[in-house]
């Protein structure tokens, strides 16, 4: 008999008393009420008395083992999600879970023994089996990469959780500073600093990209400002989603942050994704051009990545092109991603876009970029994205203004990121 219908039930079936009671800690705290039993035999007995959203089963066990577990979960036709554990090779789990998906069972993932708590929860929200915000002990919450719920990005944009980090781009060929990427990040209350996976996928989901971008925009603004004001004339490069650019209105919000913190509208770049762009081509043109006109410089991100063909991109004002980095990645061992990147270069040229190649990093994938036509990076091997407050601190550590350019200090190798941590400046606006 079912007890407790409206709570979601987790039934965790290992012989070892010690990573049963493990499991079912981390179950507890994803907000599961949780059913501990010893192998497939007592598994099945408690099956009979009700269902569950949730299975965790090891491979290997006295009596019934897994795998004959699986067998008959799936002659009972077990609608429950199933996570397969085993202290053998990784090959093992791959095998078993090839079978039970042939059975037809829904496999959520699969861990090694000993496995680290965090690891499982990780795996957990990744199924999208916990609610971090709603579920989790507040021990977990921002200890792990996962999704933020809905709430908790919500709330976050209303307190200042976003927060922008900026990579430098760098051009090889002439040791000169071209400008940075603001990339966001977020900012939990403990601290800890999350990536945008953590955090667009839910404000995509949700409908708040658009105050998402307003708010990163506006960051990006007050930073390009002060450090203007200071004398570090370089353009910031901020990514905007394709809802932003099917906003008719967008142009003008642009200008008037444009006209408000009195930067110049060619030191803003923004990008769009190329496999974005394409799917949307037609609504997003209209906004592109009227940004183009006034003067902002609009970067195609990610390219290679949505087969974008020269027939279609000249139709478009960009200004740049940024190759993935996938391709950057691969290039060196594997041919058709070096022919990816040749197209990307080529159709620059062709259609006068700056080329700038992400995710560079090591020396040979720069010399490589270097000898392909590509002298403009980006990436770890000259430096990660650092906090805005670091930014002057990095330029001036490595760069001396020649009145309208930034070109490193003699003795500087900018492959090599100095080894002195930065100092940090207090961050003072207006
Ligand atoms: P993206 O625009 O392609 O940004 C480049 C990503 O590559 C960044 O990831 C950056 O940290 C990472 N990266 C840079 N150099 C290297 C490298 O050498 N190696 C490796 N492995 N990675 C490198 P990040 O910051 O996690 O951002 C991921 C994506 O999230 C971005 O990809 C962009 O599409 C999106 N994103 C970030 N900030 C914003 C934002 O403010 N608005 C919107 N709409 N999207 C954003
Ligand atoms: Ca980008
Ligand atoms: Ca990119």
């Amino acid at each position: 008999m079912d007890h407790f219908p409206e709570k979601h039930k987790a039934l965790v079936v290992d012989d070892s008393a010690f990573q049963r009671h493990m499991l079912s800690i981390v179950c507890t705290e994803a907000g599961y009420l949780t059913v501990l039993v010893n192998d497939g035999v007592e598994a099945l007995k408690a099956l009979d008395e009700m269902s569950f959203s949730l299975i965790v089963t090891d491979l290997e066990m006295p009596e019934m083992d897994g795998l004959q577990l699986i067998r008959e979960l799936a002659e009972r036709e077990i609608k429950s999600k199933v996570i397969l554990v085993s202290g053998h090779s990784e090959s093992l789990l791959d095998a078993a879970k090839q079978l039970a998906e042939q059975f037809g069972l829904t496999i959520a993932g699969t861990i090694t023994k000993p496995y680290v708590p965090e690891n499982f929860l990780e795996l957990l929200l990744d199924a999208s089996l916990v609610n971090p915000e709603e579920n989790l002990h507040p021990q977990y919450q921002g200890e792990f990469q996962g999704r933020l719920s809905h709430k908790l990005v919500a709330r976050g944009l209303e307190h200042d959780a976003l927060i922008p980090y900026y990579q430098p781009k760098i051009c090889q060929e002439t040791s000169a500073l071209i400008g940075f990427e603001c990339l966001a990040r977020w900012k939990t209350d403990n601290g800890k600093i999350l990536s945008p996976a953590s955090f667009i996928p839910t404000a995509e989901e949700y409908g708040l990209m658009t105050k998402f971008t307003d708010a990163i925009v506006q960051s990006a603004f007050e930073d390009l400002s002060y450090w203007h004001r200071r004398g570090y004339e370089l353009p910031v490069s901020i990514n905007i989603s394709t809802d932003n650019f099917k906003d008719i209105e967008f142009p003008e919000r642009i200008m008037n942050f444009v006209e408000h913190y009195q930067v110049p509208a060619n030191a803003v770049i923004l990008e769009i994704t190329e496999s974005k762009v394409m799917e949307e081509a037609r609504e997003c043109l209209e906004v592109m051009s009227r940004l183009r006109l006034r003067g902002i410089g609009i970067s195609i991100d990610d390219f290679g990545t949505g087969y974008a063909s020269l027939k279609q991109l000249q139709y478009f004002p960009f200004t740049e092109l940024k190759l993935d980095r996938s391709y950057v990645a691969a290039a060196i061992d594997h041919k058709p991603s070096r022919t990816v990147l040749e197209t990307g270069i080529q159709l620059a040229r062709n259609l006068s876009l700056e080329c700038v190649a992400e995710g560079v990093e090591t020396e040979e994938q720069a010399e490589l970029l270097v000898s392909l036509g590509c002298p403009k990076h980006q990436g770890y091997l000259y430096s990660k994205p650092i906090p805005s407050e670091d930014v002057i601190p990095w330029t001036s550590a490595r760069f001396y203004d020649t009145q309208g350019g930034y070109l490193a200090q003699e003795g500087v190798n900018l492959t090599q990121p100095a080894a002195t941590p930065i100092k940090k400046a207090a961050r003072r606006y207006h």
